[in-house]
């Protein structure tokens, strides 16, 4: 199977920004012959709003954008993200560590080291060390990276190439972080396309290292990137809740359809307006704005 997917976090309504990319998402897929999934991305349960998947899909379904197969919920996949932290453990991949934002942020570093990394100051502890360790704090569980960079090929930045880190599988309260579990539910549900938004760029490479490391180089080399542009605010910041009437129900509540939001957004991507299917059929990811896109309020 061949599949791309939209993988909203279920924590409150999706704002216009969240609905170009998965019209984007809908777009590269439908384009290119291949399934589209909707995957949950409901790891943080402080962050999850009750009612807010079904809220969204609906919103998504009101533009459109349709999907096939199983609706995935990362909640629900635990004993998944475990294994491939077994697989990864049994190659001597994986270590714990203690160390607070604070610690990482004042260790001492080598001079090339890119803002952010992790120093790598627990991966040579000794037995002994680590149990003290773990009697101050529990453990994280961080990947050894065995490069320093990796690249991701991307239909719209070329080959984005990022320097990959000692990076977190697993949280010390036990939750799959992010990089893993995008990674085990990608490949696990034939996932071959990843279109997002482009401040997620970064996280390419890592999840390309970490996709040859579990599941080999071939199927690395088989995923395709498509970052998007944002959307933005008047001040050019990535837009927000705070931004105004930015939901579809929000935009309800001045008069504004649906129909009319998913018209906005395809003039903003050089699309004809109307049914999808239109938009479909004059797809060509080269024409595609390069740049965020501003969005403007309508008037109260
Ligand atoms: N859940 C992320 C978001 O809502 C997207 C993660 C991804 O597409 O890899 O921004």
């Amino acid at each position: 199977m061949s599949a791309g997917r939209y993988a909203p976090s279920p924590s409150g309504d999706l704002h216009v920004g969240n609905l170009r990319t998965a019209l984007l998402a809908w777009l590269f897929a439908r384009s290119s012959g291949r399934d589209l999934l909707l995957r949950y991305e409901d790891l943080d349960a402080s962050r999850t709003v009750a009612g807010s998947a079904e809220r969204q899909r609906a919103d998504l379904e009101a533009l459109g954008v349709t999907f096939n197969g199983e609706v995935v919920f990362q909640s629900q996949r635990k004993h998944l993200y475990d294994d491939a932290v077994a697989t990864l453990s049994a190659q001597g991949l994986v270590y714990e560590c203690y160390c607070t934002r604070r610690e990482i942020q004042d260790a001492p570093r080598a001079p090339h080291a890119p803002p952010g990394a992790y120093p790598g100051t627990c991966r040579g502890l000794s037995e002994q060390e680590r149990k003290r360790r773990r009697t101050e704090r529990p453990g994280a569980l961080r990947l050894k990276a065995v490069r320093e960079q990796a690249s991701a090929h991307d239909r719209l930045r070329g080959t984005i190439a990022a320097p990959v880190d000692d990076f977190v599988l697993v949280r010390n309260d036990g939750a799959a972080a992010y990089n893993l579990a995008v990674v085990v539910d990608d490949y696990l549900t034939g996932v071959d396309q990843v279109v997002r938004a482009d401040d997620l760029a970064d996280s390419a490479p890592r999840q390309q290292h970490l996709r040859g490391l579990l599941y080999g180089e071939a199927a690395a080399a088989s995923v395709e990137y498509a970052h998007v542009p944002l959307v933005v605010n008047q001040a050019g910041q990535r837009l927000a809740k705070r931004d105004g009437a930015v939901t579809l129900a929000a935009l309800g509540e001045h008069g504004i359809r649906p129909e009319a939001v998913r018209d906005s957004l395809l003039r903003s991507l050089n699309l004809p307006q109307g049914p999808l299917q239109d938009a479909l059929d004059a797809f060509d990811p080269r024409n595609l704005p390069r740049g965020p896109w501003v969005w403007q309020s309508p008037h109260s």
